[in-house]
């Protein structure tokens, strides 16, 4: 048995925890099916990477859409957006803020967030071209088996992703390698991704390219609403709002569209009858006081969309003012598809969070044999959430294995 650890995958995951096993001079391997590493992360974040973000440990949880979501109070706390941001500052990759939250790298490429990994890592511990077909119990470990080699390890860490953008690699492996080993996993199912809307294409086309700051988005049966910006697009909807609602609109579309609703104004709901009033007083237009609320050609769409064939406000009926006040705040959208998992940027799903111990990320029931990244399931909205997750738990993976390692 040889005594060391098989990093399965080299992506932001698997890199982050050689990064601690090299430090602490334990024996590790990673194997990459893929000829190069982190492919995924060299496309994040628009080519920029967005590493981490501004939030707390309890800031950042409560971001998370997760039920679960508390499982990564450990992690965080052990290695989060802060010593995140000092690991790659140690390494010379100073990270910058934009939008108030999000962290790019200075160089505004994340080659440099992969360079800054490599930094900690000795090269000649990647095999690549070495996709992983089984993973088995053996005696005192395991047993790693590629097409043409086995390995024999004490430890082993898959972090081999989801099933999201397979062409980086990220094929869903690690679902399969669970399942032998009789883990119990959650199908991957697209989080972070577009909606898809024949009722936008059809009735508001000419909105195409048209965004709203800050709506407020509602799903039918889901108790809390999402804050954000949104973006009508030529197939239906995106936008970081979008992206985060995303993944709850998906279980509901097995029983057919669903109807979304949209905040078209960022005006408080409050002050809208202050507004009516005074309007009415002036004897305004309803398409002058609409523009009040939202952009112009929205204020035009909502209008044609109320078909009320009247040009003051002062000639609509109570009924019809209800219902402008209504689709002001609560714009009904059909929602039909959404893109396959293939094309999400993130999954739900994967390994079964009850199966892990959250203090180290090792499987309950499974000694030596850790997930980490997003092959768990545990995923995060857009703005740095996932790749603090990848590299939170993968950290906290290598330093597990490092303790063990070190008391025999
Ligand atoms: C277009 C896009 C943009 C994104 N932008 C951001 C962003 O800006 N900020 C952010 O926080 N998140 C972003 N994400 C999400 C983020 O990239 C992922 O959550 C993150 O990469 C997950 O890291 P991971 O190490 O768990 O898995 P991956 O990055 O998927 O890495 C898995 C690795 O395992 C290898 N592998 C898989 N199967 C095997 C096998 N059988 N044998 C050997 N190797 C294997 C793969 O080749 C790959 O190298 C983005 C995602 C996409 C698709």
């Amino acid at each position: 048995m040889e005594n060391r650890v098989i990093i399965v995958g080299g992506g932001p995951a698997g890199l982050m925890a050689a990064n601690v096993l090299e430090k602490h001079h334990i024996p590790y391997l990673i194997l990459e099916k893929n000829d190069q590493l982190a492919k995924k992360l060299l496309l994040t974040g628009g080519k920029r990477c967005n590493v981490t973000n501004e939030r707390t440990v309890s800031g950042f949880i409560d971001d998370l859409n997760m039920p679960h979501r508390k499982f990564l109070y450990h992690a965080l706390s052990s290695f989060g957006p802060k010593e995140i941001k000092q690991f790659f500052a140690d390494r010379g990759l100073n990270l910058l803020l934009e939008e108030g939250y999000k962290y790019f790298p200075e160089t505004h490429k994340s080659l440099s967030v992969l360079e800054a990994l490599l930094q900690g890592i000795d090269q000649t511990k990647i095999l690549y071209h070495s996709a992983v077909r089984s993973i088995k119990r053996s005696d005192d470990g395991y047993l790693v088996t590629t097409k043409n080699d086995s390995y024999h390890a004490r430890y082993v860490i898959v972090a081999t992703g989801s099933n999201a953008y397979p062409t980086t690699g990220s094929s869903g492996d690690g679902i399969d390698f669970a399942e032998h080993l009789g883990i119990k996993t959650i199908p991957f199912t697209p989080a972070e991704t577009y909606l898809l809307s024949t009722h936008v294409k059809q009735q508001f086309k000419h909105l195409q390219g048209v965004s709203i700051q800050k709506t407020n988005l509602r799903i039918p049966g889901i108790k809390t609403s999402f804050h954000g910006d949104l973006l009508f697009t030529h197939q239906g909807l995106s936008g970081p709002v979008v992206l985060h609602a995303s993944e709850h609109v998906y279980p509901l579309l097995k029983e057919g569209p669903v109807t979304i609703k949209i905040s078209l104004t960022q005006i408080d709901i409050n002050q809208y009858d202050d507004i009516l009033l005074k309007m009415l007083n002036e004897n305004q237009t309803i398409h002058h006081f609409l523009e009040v609320f939202t952009t112009k050609r929205l204020a035009t769409t909502l209008y044609d969309q109320l078909h009320f064939k009247k040009n003051h406000l002062k000639e609509l009926s109570k009924k019809e003012l209800g219902d402008m006040k209504t689709w002001l705040y609560e714009f009904p959208i059909d929602i039909d598809s959404m893109p396959t998992i293939e094309h999400a940027f993130v999954n739900r799903g994967g390994i079964e969070i009850k199966e892990l111990d959250q203090n180290s990320m090792e499987v309950k029931t499974l000694e030596g044999l850790y997930f980490i990244g997003e092959v768990t399931d545990l995923q995060g909205p857009i703005g740095g959430y996932n790749l603090t997750i990848a590299f939170s738990t993968g950290h906290l993976a290598g330093q597990a294995i490092t303790k063990k390692y070190n008391t025999g």
